[in-house]
């Protein structure tokens, strides 16, 4: 891969923020998008615009080939069983809620336990709180080990026969851990639990494979994947999918309607009340196009070269502590410089032309865990450069010193 030939895909990328070249390290907030996802967009726009599964016109007939030929692409990418497995929904959030709603609702009683980890997003906790909230079920935490990746121990423990539900991250957003998940869907199918798998940042930076990894459910952003942003899946496998039930209704959605009764669409449709975010899907098609055009195998070459290239000069920054595992890393790097506050650090980055998050990254049980209340945190992609890796490095310093003699 010629990085400098797609950077060319990413007009974004060539341009200066305060005066200085955009160094752009927030891809685990959102990707950046290539002009073939954009083109996609507005080629749609131009000679497909219509509404799905209703019209028998032709731009309408148009509109619903492509808006189920991406359906079926999406199932390919992450290897689903049929393209019935997959739902469109508007993030990872939306999906997760979803699984909570319909899903949760229907298998968790009072006494259960569902269980999820130390370092979930809060978008893979609050769901699942509300849920046990509801039901007067437990919510029980798999806990993290001294390498700060998840403990297999602490999984043994915590998954007990009366855990309905195991949802869990693939990989972190905030450390840069990834998560076994083969082994915890082991341990939670030998108590006949649920797998529901938060992949939001995972997907479009290596494989994804749900069969795989024997996950129930799946949950994934296209923004996360170069796709735009308002366009999310739900993957859940044919049998888990007859077990839940729509939680929202509307057009699209119904068989048939009296005044008093109404039947439902069989999966997927019948969880995709409403008109859907047709262009976003076109858009997550597209973005599928272009993963697969440069290869996975690619992709987590070059990103694992950045993270060798940043993993051990970050830790060396004076004043810098890390967070995360010492190996076996993804491009997600959180950490703090002693003294600053994490926002003033971001930015002063962004002075120098480069853009990381601070905070706590919805993720604040984490954060406790880590007895910080928020960190920097920058994440790289792809199309990320050696190069801006030590822009980077050196923005940090100056940053550093920049804050030290302000105070001294
Ligand atoms: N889970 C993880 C691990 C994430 O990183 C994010 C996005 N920060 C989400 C869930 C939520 O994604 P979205 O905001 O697109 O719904």
């Amino acid at each position: 891969m010629d990085v400098r030939t797609v950077r060319k895909d990413f007009p974004i990328l060539n341009q200066r923020v305060n005066g200085e070249p955009l160094v752009y390290f927030d891809n685990a907030a959102t990707s950046q998008t290539p002009l073939s996802v954009l083109d996609a967009v507005r080629s749609y726009y131009l000679t497909e615009n219509a509404n799905v599964h209703r019209g028998v016109h032709t731009l309408a007939e148009r509109a619903t080939e492509h808006y189920e030929r991406v359906r079926q692409k999406v199932a390919r990418f992450i290897n689903a069983e049929t393209a019935e497995d997959i739902i469109f929904t508007r993030s990872t959030t939306e999906s997760l809620n979803v699984i909570a709603r319909g899903f949760g609702d229907q298998v968790v009683k009072a006494g259960d336990e569902i269980v999820i980890t130390a370092m979930e997003h809060h978008s893979n906790l609050v769901p699942w709180q509300e849920l046990a909230m509801r039901t007067g079920a437990k919510l029980k935490f798999i806990e993290l080990d001294t390498e700060q990746k998840l403990s297999l121990a602490s999984a043994a423990e915590q998954i007990t026969p009366r855990t309905k539900i195991v949802a869990v991250t693939a990989a972190s957003n905030v450390l840069g851990t990834v998560t076994p998940i083969n082994k915890l869907a082991k341990l939670a199918h030998q108590v006949q639990a649920f797998v529901v798998v938060d992949a939001a940042q995972l997907v479009g930076h290596q494989p994804v494979d749900v069969q795989k990894w024997d996950a129930d459910f799946m949950a994934f952003s296209g923004h996360k994947m170069l796709a735009p942003t308002g366009i999310g899946v739900l993957y859940g496998r044919n049998d888990v999918l007859q077990m839940m039930r729509p939680v929202q209704f509307g057009g699209e959605m119904i068989e048939d309607v009296t005044r008093t009764k109404t039947t439902f669409k069989c999966a997927p449709l019948d969880f995709e009340a409403g008109t859907p975010n047709i262009s976003g899907v076109v858009g997550l098609g597209a973005a599928i196009d272009y993963l697969n055009q440069i290869g996975f195998a690619v992709i987590e070459q070059r990103e694992q070269k950045l993270v060798n290239y940043l993993l051990p000069r970050l830790r060396e920054v004076t004043g810098v502590t890390l967070y995360g595992p010492q190996y076996e890393h993804t491009g997600v790097f959180s950490f703090n410089l002693s003294g600053l506050h994490p926002h003033d650090v971001a930015t002063g980055l962004d002075m120098e032309g480069v853009a990381v998050r601070a905070g706590h990254h919805c993720a604040q049980p984490l954060m406790q865990t880590l007895g910080v209340n928020a960190t920097v945190r920058a994440s790289v992609a792809f199309y990320n450069t050696i190069d801006e890796c030590q822009r980077f490095l050196d923005a940090l310093v100056a940053v550093r010193e920049f804050f030290q003699n302000g105070i001294s």
